[in-house]
């Protein structure tokens, strides 16, 4: 805001900010500060009750007999593919490239060679048909991720992939919460799960933390010794490839306080998506997020004017992001390695994609500046027929 240091220059609006954490501290603030309190006051900070509680709470809000609650979403996600990619034979994970490159790097650090699958050019997922020219039996595990919080139809990818002898995870970090078409949480249908709670995910830690969930004792079983030193029990290592990856109890206490109220933050996300769409122009798409299938995480617009946009966007102070601009095959680090793999429409969408604010403490005043930013959006550079032609490619 260096600009409201020059008085000669146009009162500007207040920018509005992707997120802004603070304001959850609003309503949870002081429900937090005394849970924090106590775990401090109580001496006891690692492997402790708040641990063991959320546990059990999250299990049961997501519908799964297991949970254990680890460091970070990617080592959630890293103990996941480890505790389902056994076979020496069968080392392949598939995921798609769209999705950060968070699986990606957890796959490549459980030793597992990494396979992409395209996506579906509406949702933007993994489906059954994008998934299934890749897998042989070579492959271990696929990866769903439940992107920007929509729910992806994990039940056929179950099906088609137990007949061939491999296991299904999901990657909910960005869906906790959303119901797939059987009315199931996410996280509680493929063999296992990750789930990440990084700040500004719908359910954010004070800082780092995880989750693994899975209906099965044997694998949560490996995936308890895996996080804590490859540990059968106390000092006995008995699972090479562990690590000590934890949720602290502070970060546990936090936790425990905000699930309750998840469910109707999620609404909220849904809601401010809902007027997005009502208010966007004809150039600009606004993904659909409606229903318990979708809990906003976050909303994403595709455009062929995405540039013309973003200045649009910026000059009326709105924050806005591209989640995620480099498809994992291009990635510098990765890209001698994979960047053949053929996936135009993870390509396509990459340059398109653009993520504009939807945390739940967005004021009414501030939807709908966005609102009216989005309606009175005229890219230079078209006719109207080819925004016609977009909008149907989009
Ligand atoms: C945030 C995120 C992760 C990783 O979570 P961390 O806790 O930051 O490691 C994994 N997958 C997806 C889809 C994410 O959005």
């Amino acid at each position: 805001m260096t600009s409201s240091h020059h008085e000669e220059s146009a009162p500007r609006e207040p920018s509005i900010p992707m997120n802004d954490l603070r304001r959850m501290l609003e309503s949870v603030g002081p429900e937090i500060n005394a849970a924090v309190t106590d775990v401090i006051a109580s001496g006891w900070w690692l492997n402790g009750p708040q641990t063991s509680a959320w546990q059990s709470e999250l299990a049961a809000y997501l519908g799964v007999h297991h949970a254990m609650a680890v460091g970070n979403g990617t080592d959630a996600l890293e103990f996941a593919i480890r505790a389902v990619c056994q076979d020496p034979n069968r080392q392949v994970v598939v995921n798609a490239a769209n999705c950060g490159g968070y699986t990606t790097t957890a796959a490549r650090r459980a030793g597992c060679i990494v396979r992409f699958a395209d996506v579906d050019q509406q949702s933007h997922l993994m489906t059954l048909a994008t998934v299934a020219p890749l897998l042989d039996d070579s492959v271990g595990a696929v990866v769903v991720t439940h992107l920007y919080g929509r729910a992806a139809d994990v039940s056929e990818i179950v099906d088609h992939c137990h007949a061939r002898g491999i296991a299904v995870i999901e990657d909910c970090a960005e869906a906790i919460g959303a119901r797939t078409a059987n009315g199931r949480r996410v996280g509680s249908i493929g063999d296992v799960a990750a789930f990440s709670f990084y700040p500004t995910k719908n359910l954010g830690a004070l800082g780092d933390a995880g989750a693994v969930t899975t209906q099965s004792s044997a694998v949560a079983g490996r995936v308890r010794s895996l996080h804590q030193y490859g540990w059968a029990g106390k000092y006995e290592i008995t699972r090479d490839g562990g690590r000590n990856s934890r949720t602290d109890e502070i970060q546990a206490a936090a936790l425990r306080v905000k699930l309750p109220k998840l469910d109707a933050w999620n609404d909220v996300r849904r809601s401010i998506i809902a007027q997005y769409r009502q208010a966007a122009a004809p150039t600009i798409r606004v993904l659909p997020a409606e229903g318990p299938g979708h809990v906003g995480h976050l909303a994403v617009l595709t455009t062929n004017h995405r540039a013309e946009l973003r200045a649009h966007l910026h000059s009326r102070g709105i924050g806005n992001d591209i989640h995620f601009p480099v498809p994992d095959h291009l990635q510098p680090a990765f890209r001698n390695e994979y960047g053949a793999a053929s996936l135009p429409t993870t390509e396509y969408l990459s340059e398109r994609i653009l993520t504009i604010p939807a945390f739940p403490e967005l004021r009414a005043d501030e939807v709908q500046r966005i609102c009216s930013a989005l309606g009175s959006f005229e890219p230079s550079s078209t006719s109207n027929s080819d925004s016609t032609t977009s909008r149907q490619r989009i």
